[in-house]
Parts: structure tokens; C-alpha cells; sequence
């Protein structure tokens, strides 16, 4: 069988790869010049800087892949545990560490809020029970109806918390702000607000902090690299500089698709890794998608983009460690500003990620790369150049209030990304970077499933689908549509 797979993020790659191991003949067809979608990366000569995805979750999916395609060790990526897997800063001069290692966070627990290690020790076996009752039916099954929900038990269902917000479940475990705004941020994976999305997603925090978070030996790119060399050894073929402007169908079946230089290529399947919203709204025919089907994708609510800012600076920063948090005064506020007033956050919290604490090579000796992300609102106006120069301005004052003292005058590479440039690049709905947002309870199934329903031999994969965004999601949603494919027999 002939499998035409759109876009080369992690999704598609992951797909293309199992279809190739399977035997199919497969062609992947990316609009860039390079695989890895948002996961990707920049290097400067001087500075190299991953521009997505820092941290690694969940990396036994990757490897499962690995085994399937007979990767040798010596050709998989090495990942990284760090300890602490997050430095946390306060307006106040707070810090916190937190990591994996249980004994050491509450060593910094007993510092920061004394009165709250039980409730910490408490809300992690909480997180650890949803993950138990949770994963099963909305992670690693394809959810394909109502009933795939078989495997959540009655009595479960109401005990994950799903007409609950994450916000206030974590605030009847503790009671320190520093504790409260650390377990909210978790939400932000996923790209929601914790002040809207279910209690279920409470389950985050036991991913990383009782499995465990890596980064990879390199930049996190080398995942993307390590699939690619997995496709050339099943020969499948890529065509990078290829965009997919429509996907055929005969008799609402895809029989392949048409790129932007009007050429015809048949497929016996068709797996899109594009935005679901894309696949669906721009490139299937009005005749295929009804407008209903249409309607039904525009109300879906993406999840929120990123402004991002790469920063090469000449020198180190003490106070840094790989990854660093410094949050905002009002969290409640600053998502209030991304979801609700869907304007650029007034006090941000800023996410800093300096892989040369790790990887010292990828900055000039002495130097740093700083990759700075701020949790930004989707598109909902037109790009605005001076107006993202500008908010990079503020974020810079606001790095050297918080302690990086001088940071303007060290700069010696400046690039922004902002969400305009996630829609440019990738195509995500509205620069959305996770994906769809989970601010709501009926999310997880609102969200575009595996196998489409409109479109026989039609199967979708990628963070706007389901189980959602982030790498390990990502990877079990290419998994689900392989099933879906391997599933139906033609
Ligand atoms: C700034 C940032 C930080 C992140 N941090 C993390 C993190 O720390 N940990 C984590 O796990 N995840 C993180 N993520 C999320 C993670 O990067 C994504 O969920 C994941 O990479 C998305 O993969 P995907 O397969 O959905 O596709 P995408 O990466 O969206 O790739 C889709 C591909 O399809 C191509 N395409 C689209 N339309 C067409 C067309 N018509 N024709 C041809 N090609 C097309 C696009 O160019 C793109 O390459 C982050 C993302 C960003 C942007």
C-alpha cells in the first residue's frame, strides 16, 4: 500500500516511521525545508538554540519506537535527567528547585512553606492516582467512541475531578502561594489556564515530577534527527518544500493529494499531520467537510502560542540553572490576560531555558543561549513587528529586574518568534502551540480524533488531535492513527 503522510513534525515522522517498519511504501511531504516541525531548532554558528519543545517526558514512548525500527544504542539520543528538573524565582526573591528526587524537594519544601509538606507529599499521590485511573482510557486508547471509555470504571468517573478546575483542586492541598502557582503551572503543557481547565489535568505534575523529565544530549532536536534517520533506513521517501494544498477524495475516500505546484500524487491513505483544523477547514473540499463539520472546528478553542525570544549572550548567568521559572505576581491575572482578554501578558511569567548549562558548545565559551518563553494569547489580529519588538524590549527590563543584571548590554544574538510566526511556520491554528486547549470539560472529546469520521482512508495525527500536544502525546497519537490504518482492511 502507497501512504502519503502530510508534514514532517513529530507526529508525522512517528507515523511514517511505523508505516514504513509495517512494510507500506511511504512519501512525507513537508512545506519546510527541514523535518521536526515546532520541534526545531536555530543555530547561529555561534549560538545554537532549540526553539520548541526543552523538556522531554515520557521518553519509553520514543524508545518503544526505537526497539520497533532496530535503532542501535549508538544511534539513539542520549536524554538528560536534570536535577533540579526547574529552578523557581518569585518577584520576591523566593527560589525554589524542583525535581524528581522527593527527599531533596522537600528539604526545599521545609524551606518555603514548612506548613505544607504534607499537602505537597498529599497532591502528589493524588496526581499519581488520576495518572492511574486517567491514562488508560484518555492517553493510550484511541477514544475512538463512547465506548473506549469502558476502561474508566464507574466509580472513577467521579473521582477525576473533571467538573472541578485544576486551580482549585491544588488549593485545598496546600496552602502556600509559592506551592499553589508551582502545581497551577503544569497546566500550561498543555497549553491551557488552570483557572478553566478540569482537575483532571492535575496528573502533569506526577509525569514530571515522579517519572521524571529529560533533556537531550545536543538540543532536544536530536529527537528530531533520530526519526529522520529511522525513515531514510525504511526508505521512506521526503519531499521537504512540499506543501499540500488539498487532499483528493473519490466517493468521500482520500485518494491523495494536490501540492502547491498543481501536482497529483495518489495515495491508497492519506495520514495529515497538519493541524486538524487545517486538514480540515482548508485543505478538504466544501463538498467533503460539511459546513457544519466546519463550524464544529472553528469553535474548538486552540490552545494558547508562545512569545519567544533567543538570546545569545556573552556572558553566564550564576543564577541560572538549565530550566528556569520566574513567575508572575498574579497568576490568575496573567492567564485572565492570555485566554480571556487575549492580550500579550502585562506581568508574565517567564520561562528561561539555557542549554549551555548543560551542552557548554552551544554558546561560545563564556557565553550562554538563552531560549526566554512567555505563555502568549492564540491569533486574533494581524502581525504586529514593532509591537513584538517592543514586548521583547519589556521582557529583557523585566529579566534584568529579576537579576540579570545588565542582560541588554550581553546580548549578541536577538531573534523573536511570536505567534504569527507559529501560524507562518507550522500552520497551527491560530499559532497555537499545543495544539487545542483544554479550558473546557468536554475538551478531551471535542478534540479531532485519529481516524477521521468524514473521510474514509483518512487519519490524523499531531497535538491538535487526540490525546493532544506535547512530545509523548504526540507520539501515542501517531500510534492510534497506525492502528486506525492497520485496523481497516482495504
Ligand atoms: C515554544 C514551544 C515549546 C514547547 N515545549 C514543549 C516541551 O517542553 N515539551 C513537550 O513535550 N512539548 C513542547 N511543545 C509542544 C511540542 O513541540 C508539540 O506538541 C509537537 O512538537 C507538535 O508536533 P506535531 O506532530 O503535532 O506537529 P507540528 O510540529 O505542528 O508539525 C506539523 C508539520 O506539518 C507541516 N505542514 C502543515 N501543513 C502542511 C501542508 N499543507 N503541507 C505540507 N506540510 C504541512 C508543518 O510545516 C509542520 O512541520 C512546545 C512547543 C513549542 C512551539
Amino acid at each position: 500500500m502507497h501512504i502519503i503522510v502530510i508534514g514532517g513534525g513529530i507526529g508525522g515522522m512517528a507515523a511514517a516511521a511505523e508505516l514504513a517498519i509495517d512494510g507500506h511504501s511511504v512519501t512525507l511531504l513537508e512545506k519546510n525545508t527541514c523535518l521536526g516541525g515546532k520541534l526545531n531548532q536555530v543555530d547561529t554558528g555561534e549560538f545554537r538554540f532549540d526553539t520548541g519543545p526543552s523538556l522531554l517526558t515520557m521518553p519509553y514512548l520514543l524508545d518503544e519506537l526505537f526497539d520497533r525500527a532496530e535503532l542501535p544504542q549508538s544511534e539513539r539520543p542520549e536524554y538528560i535527567p536534570l536535577n533540579p528538573g526547574c529552578r523557581y524565582f518569585w518577584q520576591n526573591g523566593t527560589r525554589f528547585d524542583a525535581s524528581s528526587d522527593l527527599p531533596a524537594t522537600l528539604e526545599q519544601i521545609r524551606r518555603i512553606a514548612p506548613d505544607d509538606e504534607t499537602g505537597y507529599v498529599r497532591f502528589l499521590g493524588h496526581s499519581a492516582d488520576l495518572y492511574e485511573k486517567t491514562a488508560e482510557t484518555f492517553l493510550f486508547n484511541p477514544l475512538r467512541g463512547w465506548s473506549d471509555l469502558k476502561s474508566l470504571k464507574l466509580s472513577d468517573v467521579f473521582r477525576i475531578n473533571a467538573t472541578k478546575t485544576v486551580s482549585g483542586v491544588v488549593d485545598r492541598y496546600v496552602e502556600s502561594p509559592y506551592l499553589r502557582q508551582f502545581f497551577k503551572r503544569f497546566t500550561t503543557y498543555n497549553g491551557s489556564s488552570p483557572f478553566q481547565a478540569p482537575a483532571t489535568l492535575n496528573v502533569i505534575p506526577f509525569v514530571e515530577l515522579a517519572q521524571g523529565g529529560w533533556y537531550v544530549k545536543g538540543g532536544m532536536y536530536r529527537i528530531a534527527e533520530t526519526l529522520e534517520t529511522i525513515l531514510k533506513k525504511y526508505d521512506v521517501t521526503i519531499r521537504t518544500g512540499c506543501d499540500v494544498t488539498q487532499i483528493l477524495t473519490e466517493d468521500k475516500a482520500a485518494t491523495g493529494v494536490k501540492t502547491t505546484d498543481n501536482q497529483l500524487l495518489e495515495a491508497d491513505a492519506v495520514v495529515a499531520n497538519s493541524d486538524a483544523h487545517e486538514t480540515y477547514t482548508r485543505l478538504l473540499a466544501e463538498d467533503v467537510v460539511s459546513a457544519s463539520v466546519r463550524k464544529k472546528q472553528n469553535r474548538i478553542e486552540p490552545s494558547c502560542s508562545g512569545f519567544v525570544l533567543l538570546l545569545g549572550t556573552d556572558r553566564k548567568w550564576d543564577q541560572l540553572h538549565h530550566h528556569n521559572i520566574f513567575f508572575s505576581d498574579d497568576y490568575r491575572n496573567e492567564f485572565e490576560d492570555i485566554f480571556t482578554r487575549k492580550v500579550l501578558p502585562d506581568d508574565p511569567t517567564i520561562y528561561v531555558a539555557d542549554t549551555s548549562f548543560t551542552d557548554t558548545e552551544h554558546a561560545p565559551p563564556g557565553g550562554s543561549n538563552l531560549f526566554v518563553l512567555i505563555n502568549a494569547p492564540y491569533i486574533t489580529g494581524k502581525p504586529d513587528p514593532e509591537k513584538s519588538e517592543e514586548y521583547a524590549n519589556r521582557i529583557i527590563r523585566m529579566m534584568e529586574k529579576r537579576g540579570l543584571s545588565n542582560l541588554s548590554d550581553h546580548i549578541r544574538y536577538k531573534q523573536i518568534i511570536d505567534p504569527h510566526d507559529f501560524y507562518d511556520w507550522f500552520r497551527s491554528n491560530k499559532g497555537s502551540i499545543y495544539g487545542t486547549s483544554s479550558n473546557s470539560k468536554m475538551a478531551a472529546f471535542m478534540r479531532p480524533r485519529n481516524r477521521s469520521p468524514y473521510v474514509d482512508r483518512l487519519y490524523l495525527c499531531g497535538g491538535s488531535t487526540h490525546p493532544g500536544g506535547g512530545i509523548p502525546l504526540v507520539l501515542l497519537s501517531a500510534r492510534h492513527a497506525v492502528r486506525a490504518l492497520r485496523e481497516d482492511e482495504f
